[in-house]
Protein backbone atom coordinates (compact mmCIF):
# COMPACT_ATOMS: atom_id res chain seq x y z
CA UNK A 1 0.00 0.00 0.00
CA UNK A 2 1.44 3.49 -1.32
CA UNK A 3 2.25 5.63 2.17
CA UNK A 4 2.06 9.60 1.57
CA UNK A 5 3.37 12.16 4.24
CA UNK A 6 0.55 15.10 4.92
CA UNK A 7 1.27 17.86 6.55
CA UNK A 8 -1.71 19.94 8.06
CA UNK A 9 -1.67 23.07 9.40
CA UNK A 10 -4.68 24.45 9.92
CA UNK A 11 -3.54 28.17 11.20
CA UNK A 12 -6.04 30.38 12.68
CA UNK A 13 -9.68 31.42 13.20
CA UNK A 14 -11.81 28.96 10.81
CA UNK A 15 -8.37 27.19 9.83
CA UNK A 16 -9.09 24.27 12.30
CA UNK A 17 -12.94 23.91 11.85
CA UNK A 18 -12.99 23.77 8.12
CA UNK A 19 -9.85 21.03 8.46
CA UNK A 20 -11.48 18.72 10.87
CA UNK A 21 -13.52 18.43 7.35
CA UNK A 22 -10.46 17.80 4.83
CA UNK A 23 -9.51 15.49 7.72
CA UNK A 24 -13.11 13.32 7.08
CA UNK A 25 -12.26 13.30 3.36
CA UNK A 26 -8.93 11.86 3.74
CA UNK A 27 -10.08 8.69 5.56
CA UNK A 28 -12.27 8.39 2.54
CA UNK A 29 -9.61 8.31 0.22
CA UNK A 30 -7.38 6.45 2.09
CA UNK A 31 -10.62 3.74 2.67
CA UNK A 32 -11.50 3.40 -0.96
CA UNK A 33 -7.93 4.04 -2.74
CA UNK A 34 -5.70 1.69 -0.89
CA UNK A 35 -3.19 4.72 0.32
CA UNK A 36 -2.23 5.48 4.03
CA UNK A 37 -1.91 9.12 5.03
CA UNK A 38 0.81 9.67 7.65
CA UNK A 39 -0.22 13.11 8.84
CA UNK A 40 2.20 15.33 10.71
CA UNK A 41 0.11 18.32 12.17
CA UNK A 42 2.10 21.49 12.88
CA UNK A 43 1.41 25.40 13.72
CA UNK A 44 1.44 28.88 11.49
CA UNK A 45 0.75 32.41 12.35
CA UNK A 46 -1.09 33.61 15.04
CA UNK A 47 -1.01 30.49 17.02
CA UNK A 48 2.24 29.54 16.06
CA UNK A 49 3.67 33.27 17.62
CA UNK A 50 1.58 32.46 20.78
CA UNK A 51 3.22 29.38 20.82
CA UNK A 52 7.03 29.67 19.71
CA UNK A 53 7.22 33.54 19.65
CA UNK A 54 7.58 32.79 15.31
CA UNK A 55 4.90 32.62 12.90
CA UNK A 56 6.61 29.41 11.63
CA UNK A 57 9.06 27.70 13.43
CA UNK A 58 12.68 26.13 12.30
CA UNK A 59 11.10 22.66 13.22
CA UNK A 60 7.67 23.14 11.21
CA UNK A 61 9.74 24.20 8.32
CA UNK A 62 11.59 21.23 8.19
CA UNK A 63 8.85 18.82 8.65
CA UNK A 64 7.22 20.40 5.91
CA UNK A 65 10.28 19.69 3.23
CA UNK A 66 10.28 16.49 4.18
CA UNK A 67 6.37 15.82 3.28
CA UNK A 68 4.66 15.01 0.06
CA UNK A 69 2.07 17.52 0.41
CA UNK A 70 1.24 20.43 2.52
CA UNK A 71 -2.17 21.55 3.13
CA UNK A 72 -3.20 24.72 5.02
CA UNK A 73 -5.50 26.46 6.71
CA UNK A 74 -5.30 30.16 6.98
CA UNK A 75 -3.70 32.63 9.32
CA UNK A 76 -4.25 36.14 10.96
CA UNK A 77 -6.70 37.73 13.22
CA UNK A 78 -7.72 41.04 14.61
CA UNK A 79 -5.50 40.43 17.88
CA UNK A 80 -1.87 40.15 15.71
CA UNK A 81 -3.20 43.26 13.30
CA UNK A 82 -1.63 45.69 15.61
CA UNK A 83 2.01 44.00 15.47
CA UNK A 84 4.71 46.69 13.69
CA UNK A 85 7.07 44.10 13.85
CA UNK A 86 6.29 42.72 10.30
CA UNK A 87 8.16 39.16 10.01
CA UNK A 88 6.15 38.33 14.03
CA UNK A 89 3.27 38.96 12.05
CA UNK A 90 0.73 35.97 10.82
CA UNK A 91 1.26 36.16 7.59
CA UNK A 92 5.23 36.24 7.52
CA UNK A 93 4.90 32.59 8.34
CA UNK A 94 3.29 31.81 5.34
CA UNK A 95 5.70 33.78 3.26
CA UNK A 96 8.62 32.18 4.59
CA UNK A 97 7.43 28.74 4.01
CA UNK A 98 6.35 29.80 0.09
CA UNK A 99 9.87 31.41 -0.10
CA UNK A 100 11.80 28.47 1.59
CA UNK A 101 10.38 25.73 -0.42
CA UNK A 102 10.57 28.05 -3.31
CA UNK A 103 7.20 27.42 -4.43
CA UNK A 104 7.12 29.88 -7.81
CA UNK A 105 3.95 28.51 -9.62
CA UNK A 106 1.13 29.63 -8.34
CA UNK A 107 -2.08 27.41 -9.47
CA UNK A 108 -5.62 29.40 -9.09
CA UNK A 109 -8.68 27.67 -10.85
CA UNK A 110 -11.16 29.76 -11.86
CA UNK A 111 -14.35 27.20 -11.57
CA UNK A 112 -17.99 27.44 -11.85
CA UNK A 113 -19.89 24.79 -10.40
CA UNK A 114 -23.36 25.45 -12.14
CA UNK A 115 -25.29 25.34 -9.18
CA UNK A 116 -23.66 28.72 -8.28
CA UNK A 117 -23.91 30.15 -12.21
CA UNK A 118 -26.73 32.35 -10.96
CA UNK A 119 -24.35 33.99 -8.00
CA UNK A 120 -22.17 35.51 -10.79
CA UNK A 121 -21.73 39.38 -11.68
CA UNK A 122 -22.24 37.80 -15.57
CA UNK A 123 -25.18 36.20 -17.19
CA UNK A 124 -25.48 32.88 -16.92
CA UNK A 125 -24.50 32.12 -20.28
CA UNK A 126 -21.01 33.65 -19.90
CA UNK A 127 -20.21 31.61 -16.78
CA UNK A 128 -21.52 28.19 -16.85
CA UNK A 129 -18.88 26.15 -17.42
CA UNK A 130 -16.06 28.32 -16.72
CA UNK A 131 -13.12 26.57 -15.88
CA UNK A 132 -9.86 28.64 -16.38
CA UNK A 133 -6.48 27.41 -14.34
CA UNK A 134 -4.05 30.66 -13.69
CA UNK A 135 -0.36 29.80 -13.42
CA UNK A 136 0.88 32.84 -11.88
CA UNK A 137 4.80 33.15 -11.69
CA UNK A 138 4.89 33.45 -7.29
CA UNK A 139 8.82 33.95 -6.30
CA UNK A 140 10.19 37.11 -8.90
CA UNK A 141 8.58 40.12 -10.77
CA UNK A 142 7.85 43.66 -9.26
CA UNK A 143 7.13 42.00 -5.35
CA UNK A 144 11.11 41.00 -5.07
CA UNK A 145 12.85 42.99 -7.81
CA UNK A 146 15.53 45.43 -6.13
CA UNK A 147 15.96 48.38 -6.00
CA UNK A 148 13.04 48.83 -3.99
CA UNK A 149 12.60 51.53 -1.20
CA UNK A 150 10.97 55.23 -0.56
CA UNK A 151 13.69 57.65 -0.74
CA UNK A 152 14.45 61.06 -0.15
CA UNK A 153 15.61 63.13 -2.85
CA UNK A 154 17.74 66.06 -2.70
CA UNK A 155 15.11 68.73 -3.20
CA UNK A 156 12.99 67.15 -0.31
CA UNK A 157 10.09 65.23 -2.59
CA UNK A 158 9.97 61.18 -1.61
CA UNK A 159 10.26 58.85 -4.38
CA UNK A 160 8.59 55.18 -4.10
CA UNK A 161 10.72 52.03 -6.26
CA UNK A 162 9.97 49.02 -7.37
CA UNK A 163 11.55 46.89 -9.98
CA UNK A 164 10.33 44.48 -12.21
CA UNK A 165 12.74 41.83 -13.00
CA UNK A 166 12.68 38.96 -14.72
CA UNK A 167 15.54 36.09 -15.78
CA UNK A 168 15.05 34.14 -18.62
CA UNK A 169 15.43 30.90 -15.95
CA UNK A 170 12.36 32.35 -14.06
CA UNK A 171 10.41 32.73 -16.92
CA UNK A 172 11.20 29.22 -18.64
CA UNK A 173 10.66 27.25 -15.48
CA UNK A 174 6.75 29.15 -15.03
CA UNK A 175 6.29 28.63 -18.54
CA UNK A 176 7.16 25.08 -18.50
CA UNK A 177 4.57 24.45 -15.42
CA UNK A 178 1.87 26.21 -17.92
CA UNK A 179 2.35 23.91 -20.85
CA UNK A 180 2.78 20.96 -18.53
CA UNK A 181 -0.97 21.80 -16.85
CA UNK A 182 -2.63 22.92 -20.31
CA UNK A 183 -1.40 19.54 -22.07
CA UNK A 184 -3.44 17.95 -19.19
CA UNK A 185 -6.54 20.09 -19.95
CA UNK A 186 -7.46 21.57 -22.72
CA UNK A 187 -4.28 22.70 -24.65
CA UNK A 188 -4.16 25.97 -24.57
CA UNK A 189 -2.03 28.29 -23.34
CA UNK A 190 -2.57 32.32 -23.19
CA UNK A 191 0.16 34.05 -22.11
CA UNK A 192 -0.38 37.84 -20.33
CA UNK A 193 2.49 40.29 -20.30
CA UNK A 194 2.87 44.01 -21.36
CA UNK A 195 5.46 43.38 -24.09
CA UNK A 196 3.97 46.76 -25.67
CA UNK A 197 5.35 48.76 -23.20
CA UNK A 198 8.09 47.03 -20.31
CA UNK A 199 11.15 45.01 -21.28
CA UNK A 200 10.49 42.22 -19.17
CA UNK A 201 7.71 41.71 -20.67
CA UNK A 202 9.15 41.79 -24.18
CA UNK A 203 11.47 38.81 -22.45
CA UNK A 204 8.81 36.84 -21.22
CA UNK A 205 7.05 37.32 -24.44
CA UNK A 206 9.95 35.71 -26.28
CA UNK A 207 11.66 33.36 -23.79
CA UNK A 208 7.75 31.73 -23.97
CA UNK A 209 7.64 31.57 -27.37
CA UNK A 210 11.03 29.73 -27.91
CA UNK A 211 10.15 27.45 -25.64
CA UNK A 212 6.99 26.90 -27.03
CA UNK A 213 8.95 26.29 -30.44
CA UNK A 214 11.06 23.49 -28.48
CA UNK A 215 9.70 21.44 -26.30
CA UNK A 216 5.34 22.32 -26.72
CA UNK A 217 4.58 22.60 -30.41
CA UNK A 218 1.08 20.77 -29.73
CA UNK A 219 -0.12 23.12 -26.98
CA UNK A 220 -1.46 26.18 -28.54
CA UNK A 221 0.04 29.13 -27.60
CA UNK A 222 -1.68 32.74 -28.08
CA UNK A 223 0.39 36.06 -26.15
CA UNK A 224 -2.50 38.99 -24.93
CA UNK A 225 -1.67 42.03 -23.41
CA UNK A 226 -2.70 42.02 -19.76
CA UNK A 227 -4.74 44.84 -20.12
CA UNK A 228 -6.24 43.31 -22.64
CA UNK A 229 -6.44 39.82 -20.76
CA UNK A 230 -8.76 41.67 -18.28
CA UNK A 231 -11.21 43.23 -20.40
CA UNK A 232 -11.41 39.60 -21.99
CA UNK A 233 -12.16 37.85 -18.70
CA UNK A 234 -15.45 39.99 -18.32
CA UNK A 235 -16.22 39.77 -22.04
CA UNK A 236 -15.98 36.13 -22.65
CA UNK A 237 -14.29 34.56 -19.73
CA UNK A 238 -14.99 31.03 -21.51
CA UNK A 239 -12.33 31.48 -24.13
CA UNK A 240 -9.75 30.91 -22.00
CA UNK A 241 -8.11 27.38 -20.92
CA UNK A 242 -4.54 28.37 -19.06
CA UNK A 243 -3.85 31.51 -18.32
CA UNK A 244 0.04 31.65 -17.92
CA UNK A 245 1.23 35.48 -16.21
CA UNK A 246 3.45 37.01 -13.98
CA UNK A 247 3.38 37.58 -10.32
CA UNK A 248 1.50 41.27 -10.10
CA UNK A 249 -0.49 40.57 -13.25
CA UNK A 250 -0.92 37.24 -11.42
CA UNK A 251 -2.38 38.62 -8.52
CA UNK A 252 -4.52 40.88 -10.19
CA UNK A 253 -6.15 39.17 -12.89
CA UNK A 254 -7.08 35.93 -10.99
CA UNK A 255 -8.80 37.77 -8.14
CA UNK A 256 -11.04 39.06 -10.67
CA UNK A 257 -11.93 35.88 -12.44
CA UNK A 258 -12.53 33.86 -9.16
CA UNK A 259 -14.84 36.63 -8.21
CA UNK A 260 -16.72 36.52 -11.42
CA UNK A 261 -17.62 32.41 -10.10
CA UNK A 262 -19.02 32.87 -6.42
CA UNK A 263 -17.96 32.91 -3.23
CA UNK A 264 -14.48 33.08 -1.39
CA UNK A 265 -15.61 30.13 0.57
CA UNK A 266 -15.35 28.04 -2.85
CA UNK A 267 -11.73 28.92 -4.16
CA UNK A 268 -8.58 26.78 -4.03
CA UNK A 269 -5.07 27.07 -4.68
CA UNK A 270 -2.03 25.51 -5.12
CA UNK A 271 2.02 26.71 -5.05
CA UNK A 272 4.37 24.48 -6.46
CA UNK A 273 8.23 24.24 -6.56
CA UNK A 274 10.72 22.29 -8.05
CA UNK A 275 10.24 18.73 -7.18
CA UNK A 276 9.92 19.41 -3.46
CA UNK A 277 6.19 19.42 -1.51
CA UNK A 278 3.56 21.72 -3.06
CA UNK A 279 1.51 23.63 -0.51
CA UNK A 280 -2.26 23.75 -1.23
CA UNK A 281 -4.59 26.31 0.51
CA UNK A 282 -7.88 28.48 0.06
CA UNK A 283 -7.79 31.36 -0.95
CA UNK A 284 -9.98 33.12 1.84
CA UNK A 285 -8.10 34.71 4.72
CA UNK A 286 -8.94 32.95 8.42
CA UNK A 287 -12.46 34.92 8.51
CA UNK A 288 -12.33 35.94 12.22
CA UNK A 289 -16.10 37.19 12.13
CA UNK A 290 -17.36 34.00 11.66
CA UNK A 291 -14.16 31.41 13.59
CA UNK A 292 -15.62 28.72 16.01
CA UNK A 293 -18.56 28.95 14.90
CA UNK A 294 -19.35 26.16 13.26
CA UNK A 295 -21.00 27.94 10.24
CA UNK A 296 -17.40 28.89 7.63
CA UNK A 297 -17.48 26.76 4.28
CA UNK A 298 -15.06 24.24 4.16
CA UNK A 299 -15.35 23.87 0.20
CA UNK A 300 -12.16 26.16 -0.69
CA UNK A 301 -9.90 23.89 1.50
CA UNK A 302 -11.46 20.33 0.55
CA UNK A 303 -11.46 21.54 -3.04
CA UNK A 304 -7.37 22.06 -2.26
CA UNK A 305 -6.53 18.60 -1.13
CA UNK A 306 -8.33 17.64 -3.98
CA UNK A 307 -5.60 19.80 -5.88
CA UNK A 308 -2.55 18.06 -3.73
CA UNK A 309 -3.85 14.28 -4.85
CA UNK A 310 -3.92 15.70 -8.43
CA UNK A 311 -0.80 17.68 -8.44
CA UNK A 312 1.27 15.91 -5.84
CA UNK A 313 0.11 12.64 -5.38
CA UNK A 314 -0.38 11.58 -8.79
CA UNK A 315 -4.25 10.78 -7.91
CA UNK A 316 -6.31 12.69 -10.47
CA UNK A 317 -9.34 9.96 -10.20
CA UNK A 318 -9.62 10.80 -6.53
CA UNK A 319 -9.89 14.30 -7.17
CA UNK A 320 -11.87 14.17 -9.48
CA UNK A 321 -14.50 12.25 -7.40
CA UNK A 322 -14.04 15.05 -4.82
CA UNK A 323 -14.52 17.97 -7.28
CA UNK A 324 -17.85 15.68 -8.60
CA UNK A 325 -19.46 15.24 -4.73
CA UNK A 326 -18.87 19.22 -4.16
CA UNK A 327 -20.64 19.50 -7.58
CA UNK A 328 -23.49 17.34 -6.64
CA UNK A 329 -23.86 18.68 -3.10
CA UNK A 330 -24.30 21.83 -4.56
CA UNK A 331 -26.91 20.76 -7.25
CA UNK A 332 -28.86 19.01 -4.06
CA UNK A 333 -29.28 22.53 -2.89
CA UNK A 334 -27.12 22.13 0.23
CA UNK A 335 -25.50 25.74 0.71
CA UNK A 336 -23.34 27.09 3.73
CA UNK A 337 -23.98 30.56 5.27
CA UNK A 338 -21.60 32.39 2.69
CA UNK A 339 -23.31 30.70 -0.10
CA UNK A 340 -26.51 31.82 0.95
CA UNK A 341 -25.68 35.27 1.71
CA UNK A 342 -24.42 35.21 -2.37
CA UNK A 343 -28.05 35.06 -2.94
CA UNK A 344 -27.56 31.37 -3.89
CA UNK A 345 -30.37 30.22 -1.51
CA UNK A 346 -33.35 29.57 -2.87
CA UNK A 347 -36.82 27.46 -1.83
CA UNK A 348 -35.74 23.95 -0.83
CA UNK A 349 -32.25 24.38 -0.26
CA UNK A 350 -31.03 23.41 2.65
CA UNK A 351 -28.31 26.01 4.80
CA UNK A 352 -25.91 23.82 6.49
CA UNK A 353 -23.06 24.47 8.99
CA UNK A 354 -19.40 23.33 8.50
CA UNK A 355 -19.62 19.90 9.83
CA UNK A 356 -23.17 19.61 7.48
CA UNK A 357 -21.25 19.99 4.62
CA UNK A 358 -18.55 17.36 5.33
CA UNK A 359 -21.10 15.40 5.99
CA UNK A 360 -22.96 15.93 2.46
CA UNK A 361 -19.85 15.81 0.52
CA UNK A 362 -19.00 12.06 2.15
CA UNK A 363 -22.03 11.05 1.55
CA UNK A 364 -22.29 12.08 -2.11
CA UNK A 365 -18.73 10.29 -2.19
CA UNK A 366 -19.89 7.08 -0.66
CA UNK A 367 -23.05 7.06 -3.38
CA UNK A 368 -21.01 7.80 -6.16
P1 LIG B 1 -11.28 36.72 4.84
O1 LIG B 1 -11.08 35.96 3.58
O2 LIG B 1 -10.84 36.06 6.09
O3 LIG B 1 -12.83 37.09 5.01
C1 LIG B 1 -13.56 37.93 4.09
C2 LIG B 1 -15.06 37.63 4.26
O4 LIG B 1 -15.35 36.35 3.67
C3 LIG B 1 -15.51 37.54 5.71
O5 LIG B 1 -16.81 38.07 5.82
C4 LIG B 1 -15.52 36.06 6.00
O6 LIG B 1 -16.45 35.67 6.99
C5 LIG B 1 -15.89 35.47 4.63
N1 LIG B 1 -15.28 34.16 4.44
C6 LIG B 1 -13.98 33.89 4.15
N2 LIG B 1 -13.79 32.57 4.07
C7 LIG B 1 -14.98 31.99 4.31
C8 LIG B 1 -15.43 30.64 4.37
N3 LIG B 1 -14.60 29.60 4.16
N4 LIG B 1 -16.72 30.41 4.67
C9 LIG B 1 -17.56 31.42 4.87
N5 LIG B 1 -17.22 32.73 4.82
C10 LIG B 1 -15.93 33.00 4.55
O7 LIG B 1 -10.54 38.13 4.64
P2 LIG B 1 -10.30 39.31 5.68
O8 LIG B 1 -11.50 39.46 6.56
O9 LIG B 1 -9.86 40.44 4.87
O10 LIG B 1 -9.06 38.84 6.56
C11 LIG B 1 -9.16 38.18 7.84
C12 LIG B 1 -7.78 37.74 8.26
O11 LIG B 1 -7.28 36.76 7.34
C13 LIG B 1 -6.75 38.88 8.27
O12 LIG B 1 -5.94 38.72 9.39
C14 LIG B 1 -5.97 38.66 6.98
O13 LIG B 1 -4.65 39.15 7.07
C15 LIG B 1 -5.98 37.16 6.88
N6 LIG B 1 -5.81 36.61 5.52
C16 LIG B 1 -5.11 35.45 5.43
C17 LIG B 1 -4.97 34.82 4.21
C18 LIG B 1 -4.26 33.49 4.16
O14 LIG B 1 -4.13 32.84 5.18
N7 LIG B 1 -3.81 33.04 3.00
C19 LIG B 1 -5.54 35.38 3.07
C20 LIG B 1 -6.27 36.56 3.19
C21 LIG B 1 -6.41 37.15 4.43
Amino acid sequence: MTNYSIMILPGDGIGPEIMAEVRRIMAWVEDVHSVTFDVTDGLIGGCSYEAHGVPLSDEILAAAREADAIIMGCVGGPQWDGKTDYDKRPEAGLLRLRKELDLFANLRPAMCFDALADASSLKREFIAGLDILFVRELAGGVYFGEPRGIETLPGGGRVGINTQRYSDAEIIRIARVAFDMARKRGGRVHSAEKANVMESGLLWREEVSKLHASDYADVKLEHILADNCAMQLVKNPKQFDVILTDNLFGDILSDAAAMLTGSLGMLPSASLGDGGPGLYEPVHGSAPDIAGRGIANPIATILSFAMALRYSLGMGAAADQIEASVSKVLDQGFRTGDLMQAGLMQDGMQQVGTAGMGDAILAALENN
